[in-house]
């Protein structure tokens, strides 16, 4: 639950399945920003921390957005090809040894669906939805949900994990395992991850997700690859339409915000019979969404 007091020294840290960002806030306001590459292991991961807040003074609180999902203080990889490491890892008794304050952990795509949400409720310029499903396309393929202003955080702490939830529309290169155990995930195709996989084995040489971007400005069999997964998001959002009827999907991550990527991703949903239909944007807070909402969460 959020706590209701202010926090003069607050640390938030978002943990991808790529890289760590922190940043050191005082009253509400970032003073100072941090990446670092995420680490492969729990000593790496904890030297990365060390690493991050070098310099920054204590802080009282310490709020944490990571990837996987959170389980009494525990954090677990739903794919555990994304941070082996996450099996159970102690996140919070870690955390709370290191900076001897309370540690507020969460999903990272759940604390980027409050941060977008609550964006979206403060600004004048647009009707703030009830009820929101947060898309992040990255490494992984993750998500958050807020129904009628509440963030739903789940039995688990899993609520959200849209990646895994499975299409019809399989990967280009017939790779529909997914290390989650089940087989046809969202997130075996349109993953940052996925995208480099299907174009490497189309091209024939390691492809990453940015460079399939360009090579598709030119090149068809590059933009297959991209538009198959748009239509897998496309047809994952009618499914969850179908489901939750929400007012608003919002779209986020390295590969969600990629050029064209919500464009394409809206012409496949305007396919789809008008009752799956609803509105796409684009995440408003870009890649800091999960440090944005995690901040709010734990300040609230
Ligand atoms: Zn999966």
């Amino acid at each position: 639950m959020p706590i209701n007091k202010p926090i003069d020294m607050l640390l938030a840290i978002d943990v991808g399945g790529t890289k760590i960002a922190a940043a050191w806030v005082s009253k509400g306001q970032i003073i100072e920003r941090r990446q670092q590459p995420m680490a492969t292991d729990p000593a790496g991961f904890l030297e990365a921390i060390n690493q991050l807040v070098l310099g920054w003074p204590a802080p009282e609180r310490v709020a944490v957005a990571a990837t996987g999902y959170i389980d009494g203080g525990k954090v677990y990889s739903v794919n555990q090809h994304i941070i082996e490491f996450w099996d159970g890892f102690p996140l919070g008794r870690h955390l709370n040894t290191r900076f001897a304050c309370p540690v507020v952990l969460m999903n990272d795509g759940q604390a980027a669906a409050w941060g977008e949400y609550l964006i979206r409720k403060t600004s004048t310029s647009s009707i703030a939805p009830e009820s929101l499903l947060f898309i992040t396309l990255s490494t992984g393929v993750g998500g958050g949900l807020v129904l009628h202003q509440q963030l739903r955080i789940g039995r688990q702490g899993l609520a959200g994990h849209v990646g895994h939830t499975t299409i019809s529309r399989g990967p280009v290169d017939g790779d529909v395992q997914c290390g989650c155990g089940r087989c046809d995930c969202l997130e075996k195709v349109a993953s940052g991850t996925a995208l480099a996989r299907q174009a490497s084995a189309v091209f024939g040489r390691r492809i990453d997700s940015k460079e399939l971007f360009t090579m598709a400005q030119t090149n068809p069999e590059a933009e297959a690859i991209i538009d198959n997964a748009a239509m897998a998001v496309a047809e994952a959002i009618s499914n969850f339409q179908m489901m939750l009827d929400v007012d608003e999907v919002v779209i986020g991550g390295s590969v969600g915000l990629a050029d064209g990527m919500l464009q394409r991703i809206r012409q496949a949903l305007a396919q789809a019979p008008s009752l799956a239909q609803v509105p796409v944007t684009a995440a408003l807070l870009g890649a800091d969404a999960g440090l944005a909402g995690i901040m709010q969460w734990s300040q609230d």
